[in-house]
């Protein structure tokens, strides 16, 4: 149908076959992971020289940016009187002499040798009369000519210089020809982007800095467009492959819950709820995410799900990924059920005691096997624990819906698991680490998306401010002073501490004497690091939470789940350290109550990102925002960890740059998708396909 060549067949011709590519040269290429004509296609230019900028040395003027293309004349290598080394270079252009200095680059003197024509870019400054460049960017053109020039990555092990890639990538151009274009023209039109073939040539050969920006964008929206192919599809298979329980979702057990609560539910937990209410009812099995900010009442929505399970006689799975994190859930989940008993005709009152259970690596034998006995016979309704209980063989009755809280953590491999069991239930991931829309759309793809946007009333945001100095550190201990007179309470946190859970422990020690013996003596302080024996933690925590300690001196074992509405001031000590994720969860600690709270964030800061990371969290406490600001900083590949293969498919697309094409790129592909679940009819699209995701999963996918 469509003629050209399909990536596929670019993806099997040897890079060797190439004219020019010899043996030595292939070798070079593949040390940079460039093994097919596909893999040199798909090696994009790093960044364009615009020659049309270029001008030449007489004209340039004092604290200007120019780039002008000279040749060198002169290198020099010395060291400063600092012992840093320095390389001095006088470059010619036709028109007037450049004096160009590199520090710390000693690698220059090689690089720029007497006769090499290179384009310098950099901000013109006079040095003792003369025009001088410092620390400029360079770029070795050879004799490329045009007006815009594509500059390569290059690697010095592998011996290429970004001349000669861009004569095989100009050969590989050649040889692919036309390509087939997976997007008729009617998508590309309403896309509004160009054919494939002038792409692929324009991105590596533009006309004009226009010209490469229209080709990056089709080649962006391929890339986007593959991945969502791949996660709808796989979402859609999944619904086409499973049978769903239509759960009673109108039923007394949930009414009852809902009446009890001391509180009316917030608009967002009531649109969440009626979001997960709507697929439980459905034929399909839910894969819906829940995301929220710390403390905006997610609980109460996975329960209320959960509830729904067991007001049709099914039961529920609440999943955590540590155990501590189990027993806080297990604490929490206990905490708003109170005495929630469950309508039962068969019972003298009408009604029976709901029967919730946790099971932890500290649960004895007996009670989990006899906990594991009411899993088989039904008799337990909800029961909360870790991932690990999924991988074991923990028989239910009937699982209905399970809630797998993620906490930052994407594990496809359970979510797997846990359609295994039983009859396919309905599942609800939970995260409390906020990711922005077009990251929650490519790292869950697979998944619908409930956002809870909205805080329970009456909270006000903790204040926070960065001290940075001793009197603002000295104003933070004040803070703790009169809350705790004021009969409230505080946590200091100890600065993170890579080495290990030893060394933290060890510090927050040694923190902790320091804080009780000097700066506190008169008030009630504990220490809680991960070392010391459960048992003690939690008699710590106990008496925290009972009010009988003031401050708690801890390393970051309290970033999650902890919960003391009474804690109103939080210090986080060498703040620098901690990402920005894990400063918001902290914080989260406090404001838990109705009191106003405060967190200082102490210590400078050793970078400029950790300089944008503490002001982003002294400036803003919504986690969503602070979620984009981290995705800026950081950029995605940390965002989004090694979730898929598709992945690995993004050299172009940035989830911060093509932010509005993540999201039509996946409307694009519900369309596709649902004219054509296996993409029958779209033999150039499936095939690209096939060539990104693993095997196994393109039999699930392309199953009809
Ligand atoms: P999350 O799990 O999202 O961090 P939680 O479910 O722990 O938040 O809720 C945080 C606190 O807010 C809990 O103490 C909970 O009882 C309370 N809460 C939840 N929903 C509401 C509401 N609608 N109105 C008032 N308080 C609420
Ligand atoms: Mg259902």
């Amino acid at each position: 149908m469509t003629a050209g060549r399909r990536l596929g067949q670019l993806a099997i011709i040897p890079v060797a076959e190439l004219k020019g590519v010899g043996e030595k040269k292939a070798e070079g290429l593949e040390i940079m992971g460039i093994r097919t004509v596909l893999d040199l296609l798909t090696h994009y230019p790093r960044r364009y020289l615009d020659r049309t900028r270029q001008t030449s040395i007489v004209e340039m003027k004092e604290h200007d940016e120019a780039m002008v293309l000279a040749t060198v004349k002169r290198v020099q290598s010395r060291r400063t009187r600092q012992r840093r080394a320095m390389v001095d270079v006088d470059v010619f252009d036709g028109s007037s002499y450049l004096h160009v200095v590199f520090f710390n680059q000693p690698w220059r003197a090689k690089q720029l040798s007497v006769g090499t024509q290179a384009v310098f870019f950099g901000k013109m400054e006079r040095y003792k009369g003369r025009p001088q460049m410092t620390n400029p960017v360079v770029d070795l053109v050879g004799d490329r000519t045009g007006k815009i020039v594509p500059i390569y990555a290059q690697s010095e092990k592998a011996g290429l210089a970004t001349w000669e890639l861009a004569g095989f990538i100009e050969e590989a151009l050649a040889r692919a020809g036309p390509m087939a274009d997976p997007l008729p023209e009617e998508w590309r039109d309403r896309l509004d982007v160009v054919d494939r073939t002038w792409a692929f040539r324009a991105i590596h050969n533009p006309e004009s800095m226009a010209a490469a920006q229209a080709a990056r964008r089709r080649l962006v929206v391929d890339e986007l467009l593959r991945l969502q192919l791949a996660l709808v599809m796989r979402k859609r298979a999944i619904e086409r492959e499973s049978k769903g329980i239509r759960h009673v979702v109108d039923g007394e057990l949930v009414r009852r819950f809902h009446g009890g609560l001391p509180f009316p539910l917030t608009g967002a937990q009531r649109r969440a709820i009626a979001e997960i209410a709507a697929d439980l009812a459905g034929i399909h099995p839910m894969h819906r995410l829940l995301q929220g900010d710390v403390g905006s009442g997610k609980t109460l929505v996975a329960v209320t799900a959960l509830l729904m399970a067991v007001q049709g006689g099914f039961q529920g799975a609440f999943m955590a990924p540590t155990e501590v994190l189990a027993e806080q859930h297990g604490l929490s989940v206990r905490h708003v059920l109170g005495r929630l008993t469950v309508p039962d005709e068969g019972t003298l009152t009408g009604d029976r005691p709901l029967r919730v259970e946790l099971i932890t690596n500290r649960t004895a034998a007996g009670e989990r096997s006899r906990i594991l006995g009411g899993l088989a016979d039904g008799t337990v309704d909800l029961l909360i624990g870790t991932h690990a209980l999924l991988e074991e063989k923990v028989a239910f009755r009937a699982l209905g819906v399970s809630v797998i809280d993620e906490q930052h953590r994407f594990g496809v491999e359970q979510r797997a698991a846990l359609r295994g069991k039983g009859d396919d239930p309905d599942v609800l991931v939970m995260t409390a680490t906020p990711i922005p829309r077009t990251a929650a759309m490519t790292v869950y793809g697979d998944l619908d998306v409930t956002v809870l946007d909205e805080m329970p009333p009456g909270r006000s945001p903790v204040v926070t401010h960065w001290a940075r100095g001793e009197l603002e550190v000295a104003e933070a201990y004040g803070r703790v002073e009169t809350e705790v007179a004021a009969g409230r309470q505080a946590y200091v946190v100890c600065p993170l501490v890579e080495e290990s859970e030893k060394v933290a422990a060890k510090a927050a020690t040694v923190e902790f004497a320091r804080l009780s013996g000097e700066v506190w003596p008169g008030l009630r302080l504990a220490l809680l690091h991960g070392q010391m024996p459960s048992k003690e933690k939690e008699a710590v925590m106990a008496s925290f939470r009972a009010g009988e300690l003031d401050v708690l001196v801890a390393t970051t074992v309290i970033e999650v789940g902890v919960d003391v509405p009474n804690a109103t001031v939080m210090i986080i000590e060498d703040a620098d350290r901690f990402g920005m994720a894990q400063l918001h969860q902290l914080r989260g600690r406090v404001g838990r109550g109705g009191d106003q709270s405060w967190c200082y964030l102490l210590g400078a800061a050793a970078t400029p990102d950790a300089e944008e990371r503490l002001s982003a969290i002294e400036r803003s406490t919504d986690g969503f925002e602070l979620a984009e600001v981290d995705l800026e900083i950081r950029g995605e590949g940390t965002v989004l960890g090694t979730r898929q293969k598709g992945q690995s498919d993004l050299k172009l697309a940035s989830l911060r740059r093509d932010k509005e094409w993540v999201g039509r790129a996946r409307e694009v592909a519900f369309a596709i998708v649902d004219a054509d679940p296996t993409l029958a009819t779209q033999d150039v699209l499936r095939e690209e396909l096939r060539l990104l995701v693993e095997p196994e999963e393109a039999e699930f996918l392309f199953k009809s």
